[in-house]
């Protein structure tokens, strides 16, 4: 058996979380691949590392003094290497590689990431010395010596696939690994980050590249639940849940994941469990290839706001030749994605999240489609919320979508749109925002 476990911001976030962490690995000799994200908060209003070092990148860019900002990224680690009682040489190193940062070329396209990947990087070093110093045959790994080659594009990293050979290289290694998460380095070997939260991704990677049994990604909660907890109080705990669910539930809400960790995971076929650093013997949520046990219809719902639909209608549609694809290309000019496209014979909207979106671009669309499409009716629609009913189980019964249906009329939601995909696995309303918490109240109750 081997495991790659990965623990998150606020599994790191003190001496206290840190001991925890080595507990946990030192109960399991099959984990043996440790990543780690940079301390996170240690209370609600904490501020995360990461986040202090983006506002020291700024002081820097911006030529005014850094000092508060060093200090303060500085004072985090040398709270945590006091009370573990760490050789003062490790605290010496990583106050140097923070100084270091603002000696760094502003002009360089990589810098603002190297930046950002001090979190990681002088986190795992302190981790790694913590477990060694408690008697664990431990080894610092950086993610260029594990192999981890990315794309040349700052912030939003992707693995180059010639990667995996050398990952597999980390198995040949005797110690406990202890690599940091988040970032690797680019051919031409510079720092490069995933994208926020992408700790998760690293661990993803690693799991497939070493051909590991299990992931193991520890946050700070028991796992995942049916519904969000702030709609619906103490609701049903998931225990297992398929990939394709658990992309449809990330997709539309559920942010307990990044949703690209679940891709190295799912192509080399490696279950993820998601558990909890403060509550380690609770089994927390199994994410799998296919379902071990009889499921339900529905395993969760998840909602997410910040939507706008673009409809059109225009009489005898259905038969322009070419009209689907003249309507896409307005969007694909300006580089704005869609995400769902439900028609009706006479009619085709498009939905779009809002962040994609804008008053010129809204404007521009409006005037591409009225010149070379001439609809009857084109108007944009904002304010909207995607309510999301997912469970592979659906496919085998009838009825889910009336009971669904029911269950919204009887709250008084009106539902705007509705589809669902040929995989049935997930079923999709479109609401006003305002109805939002009411749809999923009301279809909570319906299938839990
Ligand atoms: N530290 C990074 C962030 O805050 C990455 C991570 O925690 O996974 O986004």
């Amino acid at each position: 058996m081997k495991k790659v476990v990965k623990f998150g911001g606020s599994s790191v976030a003190s001496a206290d979380q840190i001991k925890k962490i080595f507990d946990i690995v030192q109960m399991d000799p099959a984990r043996k691949f440790v990543i780690v994200s940079a301390p996170g908060k240690r209370t609600p209003d904490d501020t995360k590392v990461t986040d202090l070092l983006i506002a020291y990148y700024k002081a820097y860019q911006s030529g005014k003094s850094v000092r508060d900002t060093q200090d303060a990224i500085v004072a985090r680690y040398a709270e945590i290497s006091e009370e573990l009682a760490l050789d003062s040489a490790v605290m010496r190193e990583i106050a140097y590689h923070i100084h270091e940062l603002a000696t760094l070329d502003k002009t360089d396209t990589f810098t603002y990431d190297t930046f950002l990947a001090a979190g990681e990087n002088n986190c795992a070093k302190l981790v790694a010395a913590f477990f060694a110093q408690s008697g664990l045959d431990t080894r610092y790994v950086s993610p260029k010596d594990a192999g981890i080659l990315v794309s040349e594009e700052p912030g939003n990293a992707r693995l180059l696939p010639e990667s995996y050979e050398a990952i597999n290289y980390l198995n040949e290694l005797p110690e406990t690994l202890i690599i940091p998460g988040f970032f690797g380095v680019t051919k031409k070997d510079a720092i490069c980050t995933f994208s926020r939260g992408g700790s998760d991704i690293s661990g993803s990677i690693i799991a497939a590249g070493v051909k590991a049994d299990l992931y193991e990604n520890f946050t700070d909660v028991d796992g995942i639940f049916a519904v969000n907890p702030k709609i619906i109080p103490h609701p049903q705990p998931i225990d297992e849940v398929t990939f394709r669910e658990m992309r449809e539930l990330a997709y539309s809400g559920f942010s307990v994941l990044h949703d690209e960790a679940l891709v190295p995971a799912l192509r080399a076929k490696i279950p993820i469990v998601i558990k909890n650093t403060n509550n380690p013997t609770h089994p927390g949520t199994r994410i799998v290839v296919e379902h071990t046990k009889n499921v339900t219809p529905v395993v969760g719902i998840a909602s997410d706001g910040g939507f706008s639909t673009l409809n059109l209608s225009k009489y005898l549609l259905n038969r322009e030749v070419g009209f689907g694809r003249k309507m896409l290309s307005a969007f694909e000019e300006l580089g704005v994605r869609f995400e769902h496209m439900p028609t009706g014979i006479d009619d085709i909207s498009i939905i779009i999240r809002d962040v994609f979106l804008g008053k010129e671009n809204e404007r521009a669309i409006l005037n591409k489609l009225a010149e070379t499409l001439h609809p009857d009716v084109l108007n944009f629609e904002h304010q909207l919320s995607i309510v999301m009913l997912v469970g592979e189980g659906m496919r085998a019964h009838i009825g889910v979508t009336a009971r669904a249906a029911k269950a919204l009329s009887d709250s008084r939601v009106n539902i705007k749109m509705l589809s669902q995909g040929a995989s049935e696995y997930a079923i999709m309303f479109v609401v006003k925002s305002v109805d939002e918490e009411k749809a999923v109240q009301a279809l909570y109750h319906a299938f839990f």
